[in-house]
């Protein structure tokens, strides 16, 4: 059984699954997972991933913008939101209404939102952002009292949370900063419990952090890039190897896959894709696929890449086109019209991971998932199938045995 989709990509749910149990296992039953989807949840689509992550044992949901936290409303998810970025002032009323939680770090959007609370007479709930250092968002030390009075003023605004962000958790290798910028948020939790505010949630942590530094862990984690599958950095996967601490395995939980839209030999002498940049040597025979880097297949990839075709490597030739890119699939035995390309991810033995796109494209694993086109559908697969009933119709890994029988 084919997929009816010429370009898709495949959510393992059991991988997810697995990830956040090991997640879950590691910071235990006390401290709260906020799994976090922002960024159309690292480009695995935030709408197939939510609710599986809630499934799985996340307890929050944490997004960058309003719109994110709108979106999760819109497909009827219920459990705490965090947004981690900005709201505009005039969309303050917006995310309240939604009942949506909200990382604070402007004395104006305090009072902005004590102005809308108390108009609709509705309480908020709101993190306060310290800066520690990562000079992101945050609010500067010697301004958090002015700003607890603020919050102070108003009954309707509701300190949840003190968090921050850990600029180098994914360097272990030299943990200055990080001892740094960790004293500076005690200090500002005793300097604001000093004053007799009790703020139930504190956080910190990102997934480097979580795996390296248990001892700040606070109450809360704030978990991305691992129930992806991924790790922060081959650092922080060294140090947790070292220290045998850390999830045992991650396992990846997106394949990307297109088809094979033309298939055709070509002599040796021939060049390939605008600029002429490739010549072949020998005759070739060429699979021509309908990915390109508006689909979020880097240009940079231009005669760098490999694609997976029929469970062997196939190198990418020429230059990556807007919609489409060619590769060498002279040694791939057999190879047809739409046979099933993997872009990311396993086939058979090979494997393409999203580190082996960033190291040839000079960049982080973070940065080629969530770079591709949120207009791809997302398609799960290895959902849990009712019990007793076998592997379910959707799933895609009973597709071999069907279709070879
Ligand atoms: C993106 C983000 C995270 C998650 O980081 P990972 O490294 O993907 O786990 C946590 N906290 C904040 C504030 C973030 O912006």
């Amino acid at each position: 059984m084919k997929s009816h989709h010429l370009t898709w990509v495949e959510i393992d749910a059991r991988a997810l699954r697995s990830n956040l149990q090991q997640l879950r296992k590691l910071v235990g039953r006390e401290v709260l997972l906020a799994a976090v989807v922002k960024a159309n949840a690292y480009g695995h689509g935030i709408d197939v991933i939510s609710p599986l992550a809630l499934e799985a044992g996340a307890d929050w949901l944490a997004v960058y913008s309003l719109e994110e936290g709108l979106r999760l409303r819109k497909i009827g998810l219920q459990c705490p939101i965090l947004l981690l970025g900005y709201v505009q002032l005039a969309d303050i009323q917006k995310m309240v209404q939604n009942d949506l939680r909200l990382t604070v770090f402007n004395a104006e959007t305090l009072a902005e939102l004590a102005k809308v609370t108390g108009k609709l007479n509705r309480d908020v709930q709101v993190h306060l952002k310290v800066e520690t250092g990562m000079n992101r968002q945050g609010v500067l030390p010697e301004h958090l009292p002015h700003v607890l009075s603020l919050l102070q003023r108003s009954e309707h605004i509701l300190l949840e949370g003190l968090c921050s962000q850990l600029a180098t958790a994914e360097e272990p290798d030299d943990p200055t900063y990080v001892r740094f910028q960790t004293e500076i948020f005690r200090r500002a939790v005793a300097e604001i419990e000093g004053r007799g505010v009790r703020v139930p949630v504190k956080h910190l942590l990102n997934t480097a952090g979580t795996f390296l530094l248990e001892e700040v862990r606070f109450n809360m984690v704030r978990v991305g890039i691992s129930m992806y599958g991924l790790w922060p950095s081959d650092q922080t996967r060294r140090a947790c190897l070292e220290r045998a601490i850390g999830p045992g395995h991650l396992a990846p939980v997106m394949t990307w896959k297109t088809k094979v839209i033309q298939v055709k030999e070509i002599p040796a002498g021939s060049h390939i894709s605008y600029g002429g940049t490739f010549h072949t040597t020998r005759p070739t025979r060429l699979a021509v696929l309908p990915i390109g880097y508006s689909d979020g297949y880097d240009w940079r990839l231009s005669n760098k890449g490999h694609v997976l075709i029929r469970g062997k490597r196939a190198p990418v030739l020429g230059r990556v086109t807007m919609n489409a890119t060619m590769v060498d699939a002279t040694d791939v035995h057999g190879v047809q019209l739409e046979d099933e390309v993997v872009l990311l991810g396993q086939q058979g033995e090979q494997r393409i991971s999203a580190d082996e796109l960033a190291d040839l494209l000079g960049t982080i694993n973070y940065e080629v998932v969530a770079g591709i086109n949120r207009a791809i559908p997302r398609v799960v697969v290895n959902r849990e199938a009712p019990r007793g009933a076998g592997p379910g119709l959707e799933d895609e890994r009973v597709r071999p045995l069907l279709s070879e029988g």
